[in-house]
């Protein structure tokens, strides 16, 4: 079987890959219809305890909704980070229903809806605005709702991240302010009925280097010192972004975080600390901590052969794991580690196209992978899907039915 890293996570008992110490077939009676995701909780618990081991005891940890939003997972993370950031009025409700406190949840993304701002006012959320507009209409229904709203500055940088797999800072964006238009706005803040708590920067995603990530934290860290003094109050919480990848393909290598924990802990003695003694200081991830403890299963439903090609056909598709299918983002087509989850040790192998039930051929779930022969029955499972799967796909695409989730 392949080595890759994301497979090697996960328990085989006998032939069979176990999700939370659950045999796949056996978990596949349990929830009793495919396809379904199914998360690890053992993974998440001891992900975030490798971060904690790494970070330095000041550094919050927030969770990006957005990544996982079902509301088992994340009320599993709401016990073990100290913050969520929510990117719409839904996530924030999910998180409100968590025992964390509305004090440490933020709200972040272009395009809030007066619906969603005024929802967040009333629930004492951060709402980290992304335009001047923005303060405009918080202006408005603070004072309708008599509530001060608590806000913080999302900042576009003034330079770009190298090697993340999404670029959301740097040059011209649609989220933040554009770090030389801060200063201006700060002083307008400082005459709005706010409460304002500080800056947030987040520039890019699924950022596999650590040296990168490093630079990309000092050169923010160090922008964001600088716009505080600007600031109209001591600025009490600076969010510092995260876009930690994870190894999706074969040639990937897994981040090694520990760098970036060493810089972190430089940068608060050296740096934020004499500054903003009492700030919250915080990192904010989302695959990372999701990514890699979950996967996605499904059945074949058909073995055919086409010119000499074998293909699986499973009753799966992109229509729930619309990333795995290279239709997310995606430059080049690459496969996501693929297994068969019942037949983990068989060694002989043979190559095979494993096709999505969609009738688009963009539905392909694996192209020319080696897999031990596989029946129709069998259980594909498709690793490092624990994050943006259903949310991010186009589940309604061809009316097929919704994957179930489970959390094991
Ligand atoms: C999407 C997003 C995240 C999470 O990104 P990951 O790559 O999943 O870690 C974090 N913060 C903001 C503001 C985002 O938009």
């Amino acid at each position: 079987m392949s080595a890759h890293p994301s497979i090697a996570m996960f328990d085989v008992a006998g032939d069979s890959l176990a999700i939370g110490g659950v045999p796949i077939d056996r978990l596949a009676e349990r929830v009793g219809s495919t396809p379904f995701f199914a998360y690890d909780r053992r993974l998440m618990t001891s992900r975030v305890e490798h971060i904690r081991s790494v970070l330095p005891r000041d550094v919050e940890l927030s969770y990006a909704v957005k990544a996982n939003p079902m509301p088992a997972v994340v009320q599993h993370l709401a016990g073990l980070v100290n913050a969520c950031d929510v990117a719409s009025a839904l996530e924030m409700k999910t998180v409100l229903d968590t025992t964390l406190p509305p004090s440490q949840v933020s709200f972040a993304g272009p395009g809030k809806t007066t619906a969603e701002l005024t929802q967040a006012v009333a629930a004492g959320v951060t709402i980290v605005m992304e335009s001047p507009h923005e303060a405009i209409r918080l202006t408005e229904i603070g004072n309708r709702l008599g509530i001060r709203p608590r806000v913080a500055v999302r900042i576009n940088p003034d330079f770009q991240v190298k090697a993340s797999g999404m670029r959301m800072g740097g040059g011209p964006q649609q989220f933040g302010i554009d770090a030389e238009q801060v200063p201006p706005f700060l002083r307008e803040l400082a005459l709005a009925d706010f409460e304002f708590l500080g800056f947030h920067v987040f520039a890019g995603s699924q950022n596999l280097h650590a040296d990168i990530l490093c630079e990309a934290l000092t050169r923010n860290v160090a922008l964001l010192l600088r716009l505080a003094g600007d600031s109209p109050r001591p600025v009490r919480y600076l969010n510092l972004g995260g876009g930690f990848g994870i190894p999706y393909f074969d040639k990937d290598h897994p981040l090694d975080i520990s760098p970036i924990g060493k810089t972190l802990g430089e940068l608060m003695e050296q740096a934020i600390r004499p500054k903003l003694p009492d700030a919250r200081v915080g990192i904010e991830l989302g695959r990372y901590l999701v990514g890699e403890a979950g996967v996605y299963v499904t059945r074949v439903l058909d073995r055919k052969i086409s010119r000499g090609r074998v293909y699986l056909v499973v009753d799966g598709g992109l229509h729930h794991v619309l990333a795995a299918s290279g239709n997310l983002g995606q430059f080049i087509r690459r496969n996501y580690p693929i297994a068969v989850g019942s037949r983990m040790r068989q060694s002989e192998l043979e190559e095979v196209s494993v096709v999505g039930c969609l009738c688009t051929p963009l539905d392909l779930l694996g192209d020319n992978v080696l897999l031990p022969r596989a029946e129709i029955g069998d259980l594909i499972v498709i690793f490092q899907t624990g994050a943006y799967g259903p949310t991010a796909s186009p589940t309604a695409f061809l009316g097929h039915p919704p994957a179930l989730e489970v959390l094991v």
